[in-house]
């Protein structure tokens, strides 16, 4: 069995912040932890930038700063030498959200083949990600989900959706760098799943260039993974999945109860957790096939999955898996894991502050709502103000 103490090491986990970011990050989070104030504050930060008002810089020196590496990929530069450094990759994420033109979709296209570029040269970077929705509407995937008949204008405009996923899952087969795709909202998800496919099949066929996300607080998905890895294997290509929980749960809850529909969502949270322990361990189980990538902040699921490979004799670092978890949250994980061996990757968001407001905000709400995570940053992070003696 692996210690099951590694993470509790805060020195570790610390090692990058000066003694003002982690008082700024005790601060950041101890406000968080509030819920009322992150409703208040949201809703004020969504008037303020609708009215022009400069909060900008307010919003840059505190949450901005902790969650995002920069608005470019150019500022995000010393954060990824310093996090690799200390044996941690970065995955770039360029996470403006919510525009719904060609323009911009071909901007966030542009721009993630730009990074690509950027990463082929650079060992700190070895995987690229989008969000399927920064490529195209997502009426128009959820319209293809649902086997709803599209206008020829519409059919141009999802042909230039599969032109911009394939440039992206090209590119990295090209210069060998993984190419994780986000998964969202259930109802756009089973277009996506269906070019991903194609994807995988198109680009994964030396070994798993283009990965899939499988959102596990979902019912369906461990089903999903073992009827997706019969095709692949019939078909002879290889898979690769990241594993996440999902980020919108109250999101789908509320809308299949307005719409009258069973959720698609696990009933409750040990179900959710259950239900990722067991894909990790399909996926483990048959790693010749499909590699992994587990995105989660959660200790059990990563000692889990380290027991569960040291059982195995799988190497500490084998090529064919990655544990990731988000810029500004538990690098008590990262870190620790980083120095004991293994691969480890961060999604460092990035964007003008306006446009990733969608992002922080669901960081923000995800500390609030989830049990026990931001009480655990903040434990953390008294530990280490303890140890530099800062109390
Ligand atoms: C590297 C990385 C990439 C990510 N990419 C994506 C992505 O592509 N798509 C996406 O949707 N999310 C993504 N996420 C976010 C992720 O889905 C989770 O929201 C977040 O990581 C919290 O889950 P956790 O595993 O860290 O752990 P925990 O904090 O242990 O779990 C919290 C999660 O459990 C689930 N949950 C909570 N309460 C209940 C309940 N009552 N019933 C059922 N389930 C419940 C929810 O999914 C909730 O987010 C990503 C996260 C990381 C770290």
């Amino acid at each position: 069995m692996i210690s099951e103490h590694i993470f509790d090491n805060t020195e570790i986990a610390f090692s990058l912040k000066s003694d003002s970011e982690l008082e700024r990050a005790y601060f950041l989070f101890k406000m968080i932890s509030i819920e009322p104030l992150v409703k208040i504050g949201t809703a004020a930060t969504n008037f303020a930038i609708k009215a022009h008002l400069p909060i900008e810089g307010l919003i840059r020196s505190t949450v901005f700063d902790h969650f995002c590496g920069g608005v470019n990929e150019v500022d995000c530069l010393p954060v990824i030498d310093k996090m690799f450094d200390k044996g941690v990759s970065s995955v770039l994420d360029y996470s403006v959200e919510g525009k719904e033109n060609d323009k911009e979709f071909d901007a966030a296209m542009t721009t993630t083949l730009k990074i690509m570029d950027f990463a082929k040269e650079k060992k700190s970077m070895p995987i690229a990600v989008f969000k399927p929705t920064g490529f195209g509407r997502l009426k128009l995937f959820e319209k293809i989900g649902n086997g709803d008949v599209l206008t020829d204008k519409e059919k141009e405009e999802w042909q230039k959706v599969v032109n911009r996923f394939d440039a992206i899952c090209k590119r990295g087969k090209e210069h060998d760098i993984e190419v994780l795709i986000d998964a969202e909202e259930s109802w756009m998800q089973d277009a996506s799943d269906a070019l991903v496919r194609d994807m995988m099949q198109k680009y994964n066929t030396e070994k798993p260039i283009v990965f899939n996300t499988l959102q596990m607080y979902r019912t369906d998905r461990l089903d999903f993974l073992k009827a997706e890895h019969q095709l692949a294997k019939e078909k002879g290509y290889f898979m690769g999945f990241k594993l996440v929980r999902g980020a919108y749960l109250e999101k789908e809850n509320e809308r299949a109860k307005e719409k009258g529909y069973p959720t698609p969502m696990c009933k409750s949270k040990l179900e959710t957790d259950t239900n990722f322990d067991n894909a990790v361990s399909y996926i483990l189980e048959n790693l010749n096939d499909i590699s992994l990538f587990i995105g989660s902040h959660n200790e059990e699921s990563s000692y889990a999955a380290m027991n569960l490979m040291a059982k195995m004799g799988l190497k500490i670092n084998d090529e064919r898996v990655w544990f990731g978890q988000l810029y500004g949250m538990s690098d008590h994980i990262s870190f620790n894991l980083a120095s004991k061996g293994y691969n480890v990757a961060k999604y460092i968001p990035f964007g003008p502050v306006k446009d990733v407001m969608p992002y922080l905000i669901r960081r923000a709400e995800e500390n609030t709502s989830v049990a026990g995570q931001t009480g655990r940053e903040l434990a953390l992070l008294t530990k280490e103000k303890q140890r530099r003696k800062l109390l």
